[in-house]
C-alpha cells in the first residue's frame, strides 16, 4: 500500500428525482426540501471528516451525479463544492460534472453553477422523440431540453455531454437513427449511447416480466426490438456519429476530439475514486468501500460503510472487464507490469480461441474487441472471468 499522498477521483451522489422513470434502477427517488436540506448537511460532514488512508491530497475530477442533482437549490450546490474545495485540493485543469436533467435548471442557475467552477454538463435527454419520453416517464419534451442546452452554452459552458437510450419499446433502427441525427446536429462535446436494460425493480421489468395472469388475461407490453434490429441501433450510432465527428472510445461513449470523460476513463483504467453519499461507492489502494443505501440512517448516523479487500482474481478480472470496454482496449505489457504476471499465462488460450472466433483482435501488444466481439461483448468479456 502507498503509504504517502495519492490523488483521486471524486463521486458524489444526490439521489433525488422529480419523479422515477420506468426504466430506472439507480438509487433515486423524490424527497421534500427539508430531506434534501438535511441530506447536504450529512454529505458535507462525511466530506469534510471522512478519514482515508493513504492521505489523499490531489483530486483530478469531481462528478456530481444521481438521481437528479440540479434538481438541488444552487445554495445547496454551492455549499457542496465548498466543502470538496476546503477538504481536497481539486487540480486546476480537473473535470468538474454535474448532471443536469431538463425541466430542473434555468439560465440563471447554469450561470451560477458554472461561477461555481462546474465545467461540465451531462443532460440526461434519452430520447428527442415526445412520445418515447412519455414512455419512459421522463419529466420533460424535446423541446424542454433544446431550451436547456442553449441555455447551457448561453450560461457558458463549452463541454457538454448527452444521455440517450437506444432499444426502446417500439424503436426501429430509423426512428432511432433520428435520434442520432439530431443530436449530433446539435454537436455537444460528448454523447453517451446506452440500450436499454430493463431491469428488475423498475416499472419496466413489472410490464416485461413473464407474468402469466397478465398473458391470460391477454396483455401484451409493446414490443421491443430484436436482437439483429438492436445491433443495427448499434452500427448506426457509430456510422452516424462518426460521420458527424466523434469517435467511440467506449462501447457507449462517443466524444469530439479532446472531449472523452476524463472521470470516466478514470473509472474504467481502475484509478482510485472516493465516493460521498448514499450507496456511492469508492475505491483506494486496492480497497472497495460502499456506502449504505438508507437514507435516514445515513442522516443521522452517517455512512454505513462496508469495506471490500480486493485479491488479485478481482484485480486482474475488472481490469480485463473495464479495459475492453474501450476502443484502446488493454495491452499484454500494462497487464504484466500491474500484475507482475504474463499476460499469456492467464489468458493466452481465451485470448487465442477468441482471436480464433472472430471476437477479440490482437495487435502488437494491445488487445481489443472487434466489430462483431462488441456486438456480444457481454459473452466475451464472461470468458476473461477465471474459472
Ligand atoms: S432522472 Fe435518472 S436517476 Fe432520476 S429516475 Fe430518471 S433515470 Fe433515474
Amino acid at each position: 500500500m502507498n503509504e504517502g499522498k495519492v490523488s483521486t477521483e471524486i463521486y458524489i451522489h444526490i439521489p433525488f428525482c422529480v419523479k422515477k422513470c420506468a426504466y430506472c434502477d439507480f438509487l433515486s427517488f423524490a424527497g421534500n426540501e427539508e430531506l434534501k436540506h438535511r441530506y447536504v448537511s450529512a454529505l458535507i460532514y462525511e466530506i469534510e471528516h471522512r478519514v482515508y488512508k493513504p492521505k489523499v491530497e490531489d483530486v483530478t475530477s469531481v462528478f456530481i451525479g444521481g438521481g437528479t442533482p440540479s434538481i438541488l437549490q444552487i445554495d445547496e450546490i454551492e455549499r457542496i463544492m465548498h466543502a470538496v474545495r476546503r477538504r481536497y485540493r481539486i487540480l486546476p485543469r480537473a473535470e468538474v460534472t454535474i448532471e443536469v436533467n431538463p425541466g430542473t435548471v434555468d439560465y440563471k442557475k447554469l450561470r451560477e453553477m458554472h461561477e461555481l467552477g462546474i465545467n461540465r454538463l451531462s443532460i440526461g435527454l434519452q430520447s428527442t422523440n415526445n412520445e418515447e419520453l412519455k414512455l419512459l416517464v421522463r419529466i420533460h419534451s424535446y423541446e424542454e431540453f433544446l431550451a436547456t442546452y442553449d441555455a447551457a452554452r448561453d450560461a457558458g459552458f463549452t463541454n457538454i455531454n448527452v444521455d440517450l437510450i437506444g432499444a426502446l419499446p417500439t424503436q426501429k433502427p430509423l426512428t432511432w437513427r433520428e435520434n442520432v441525427v439530431k443530436v449530433a446536429e446539435l454537436k455537444p462535446e460528448h454523447i453517451s449511447a446506452y440500450s436499454l436494460i430493463i431491469e428488475e425493480g423498475t416499472r419496466f421489468y413489472a410490464l416485461y416480466s413473464d407474468d402469466e395472469a397478465r398473458r391470460q388475461r391477454g396483455e401484451r407490453p409493446i414490443a421491443l426490438p430484436t436482437e439483429e434490429e438492436e445491433r443495427e441501433m448499434d452500427r448506426i450510432t457509430k456510422e452516424v456519429l462518426e460521420s458527424y465527428g466523434y469517435h467511440r472510445y467506449e462501447i457507449s461513449n462517443y466524444a469530439l476530439p479532446g472531449f472523452e470523460c476524463e472521470h470516466n476513463k478514470g473509472y474504467w483504467t481502475r484509478k482510485n475514486y472516493l465516493g460521498f453519499g448514499i450507496g456511492a461507492a469508492g475505491m483506494l489502494e486496492g480497497i472497495r468501500y460502499q456506502n449504505g443505501k438508507d437514507i435516514m440512517h445515513y442522516i443521522e448516523s452517517g455512512p454505513d460503510i462496508s469495506e471490500q479487500m480486493l485479491t488479485r482474481k478481482d484485480e486482474v478480472e475488472e481490469y480485463m472487464f473495464l479495459g475492453l470496454r474501450m476502443d484502446k482496449g488493454v495491452t499484454m505489457s500494462e497487464f504484466e507490469r500491474l500484475f507482475n504476471i504474463p499476460f499469456r499465462d492467464v489468458y493466452g488460450e481465451t485470448t487465442d480461441s477468441l482471436e480464433r472466433d472472430g471476437l477479440i483482435e490482437v495487435d502488437g501488444d494491445a488487445i481489443r474487441l472487434t466489430e462483431h466481439g462488441r456486438d456480444i461483448s457481454n459473452y466475451v468479456l464472461s470468458e476473461y472471468i477465471i474459472g
